[in-house]
């Protein structure tokens, strides 16, 4: 059975996975996915008036079809035997033809598939700020707006209006995320956190949702067992309600894609909130809890009950059970740093703007780099490291997402108060940059184009493309972007980013950084 796709950045040759995914998906599972999406265009089109449930539906479905997210081929039937049954409920009985959604002509077939995944991104987090009670009709309403309009024809003009639509409707689900995860965790605050895994019973929480994090560790609390995040969990430690908690320890590990390593015989369980997750060891599979829209074969599951309640008792008891290390292990950052810091929202970097904005005008600042996106596998993402390292000793780096684990327990020093390297969280709080990124801009009385800004973004699944878009929406230039370009722009579609949105490829370090600071 072949299957075909190429919406993340390890796609096969670059143009597209065609006999099983780089990623483990199999052909089996990738035809699901397809369905189910295929099944939604459908959904938004028949429903007219769609209920919390359907919208539910329509979120956590898509977020299932993100890379690393789902891989069980169970979970993803009864998903799209739901979608299906609400559409022959609402009297259409259409048959669904996935392979639709890769034909047809190779430019507008990329506009599509660049729609569709920016709405992919964009569905995560509404998912997130969903499950903290937090929701914007005009957001959920797009999804199904945006769906509609991927199962219809389009000149390529419509496809860019479109995809710029999304980017704009992305940065209010973006707001939203940001106000759920404020309003109920705190404003984060700047945080210390150790790399050093202390002796005794633990767990390692990985992906990206707050609000289970918050559930276990209250779930934890006195029971003898320590939490550590994982890869973008890290900047959870910055939340107040969050860093509370003593047994809230540290961070274990570095990005998603070093999991097969460092998941591979360590006494204690982890679990998978969401994205990402790779293709378990044997040596660890046991070890593996999932919750939410994560899934992989024989693992085990964590749902929640008919009150929205997650029962963690079963995994703290592995963690019990499992011991722990019987001393104290430094698990240094890449760099072997013993320690990152985290917790640099927007509210904290606002909170002293009038600095900035002095240290700036006395060109103690002579250039702002927002340095982020995700992680991936590939050994060119050398290149943000790199980059990092060659910034001029005057110039502040803020960060977010998981890809700053290659360089973010780099000691660079500080800039007066402001330590080099700012940690903004994780890869929504891109919300947050642009917060910052618009007070300077007011503070100068100019555009944010005229600022010393230059963002170089790592790229490896479907968040990054939403918030790509966000930023082309907003007028932002200055962006370069890699380690290689997607394998869905067709070269015509990447002419006109690369033409009339300022969109770069990234080139070395050395070269970008001598036309950045030109
Ligand atoms: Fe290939 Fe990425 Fe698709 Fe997996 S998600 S099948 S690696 S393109």
């Amino acid at each position: 059975m072949n299957m075909f796709c190429f919406q993340c950045e390890e796609t096969a040759k670059g143009t597209g996975c065609t006999k099983g995914g780089v990623c483990g998906k199999t052909p089996q599972t990738a035809k699901l996915q397809d369905d189910i999406i295929a099944a939604l265009i459908i959904m938004a089109k028949t429903i007219k008036n769609p209920t919390p449930v359907m919208d539910e539906l329509m979120m956590d479905s898509l977020f299932m079809t993100l890379t690393n997210v789902n891989f069980d081929n169970d979970v993803l039937t009864a998903k799209l035997n739901e979608i299906m049954s609400i559409v022959k409920e609402a009297g259409n009985t259409e048959e669904l033809n996935s392979a639709q959604l890769w034909e047809g002509d190779e430019d507008i077939r990329s506009l599509r598939t660049t729609l569709l995944l920016g709405v992919k991104g964009m569905a995560a987090y509404a998912h997130h700020a969903h499950a903290l009670g937090y929701e914007d009709k005009e957001v959920t309403q797009w999804l199904y707006t945006a769906m509609a309009a991927i199962g219809t024809d389009h000149s390529t003009e419509e496809w860019l209006g479109l995809l710029m639509d999304c980017g704009k409707v992305n940065y209010k689900c973006m707001a939203l995320l940001d106000k759920a995860n404020t309003t109920t965790y705190g404003t984060p605050i700047p945080t210390e956190v150790p790399f050093m895994i202390e002796k005794g019973p633990f767990i390692v929480v990985t992906g990206h949702d707050l609000k289970d994090l918050a559930e276990l560790l209250k779930q934890s609390e006195g029971k003898g067992v320590n939490i550590y995040t994982h890869s973008d969990m890290l900047p959870c430690h910055g939340y107040p309600e969050l860093k509370k908690y003593p047994h809230f320890k540290g961070n274990y590990g570095t990005a998603w894609c070093n999991q097969r390593k460092e998941f591979d015989g360590i006494p204690a369980p982890i679990l998978y909130t969401t994205n990402c997750i790779q293709r378990p060891k044997d040596s660890y599979l046991d070890r593996i809890y999932t919750t939410s829209i994560v899934g992989f074969p024989n693992t085990k599951h964590i749902k929640e009950d008919a009150t929205g309640n997650k029962d963690f008792t079963a995994i703290i008891n592995h963690a019990i059970k499992l011991g722990g290390y019987e001393k104290p292990q430094m698990r240094t950052g890449m760099n072997n740093g013993a320690t990152v810091t985290t917790g640099f929202g927007h509210g904290t970097i606002l909170s002293v703007a009038d600095q900035v904005v002095d240290a700036v005008k006395a060109k103690a600042i002579s250039h702002f780099f927002l340095v982020g996106g995700c992680d991936g596998g590939k050994a060119s993402r050398d290149y943000y490291t790199e980059f990092v390292k060659e910034t001029p000793e005057d110039s502040l780096i803020l960060t977010l997402a998981c890809g700053k684990f290659r360089f973010n327990d780099l000691d660079l020093g500080k800039i007066g108060n402001f330590p080099r390297i700012m940690d903004m969280g994780q890869c929504n709080d891109a919300y947050g940059a642009i917060q910052v990124a618009l007070a300077l801009a007011d503070a100068f009385d100019c555009g944010v184009n005229d600022l010393p800004l230059t963002l170089v973004l790592s790229w490896y699944e479907q968040k990054a493309i939403c918030i790509v878009l966000t930023l082309l929406s907003l007028g932002v230039k200055n962006i370069y972007v890699g380690p290689s370009i997607p394998g869905f722009f067709s070269p015509n579609v990447l002419n006109i980013l690369v033409e009339n949105f300022g969109l770069t490829p990234i080139s070395t370090p050395k070269e970008d950084l001598e036309k950045i600071l030109a």
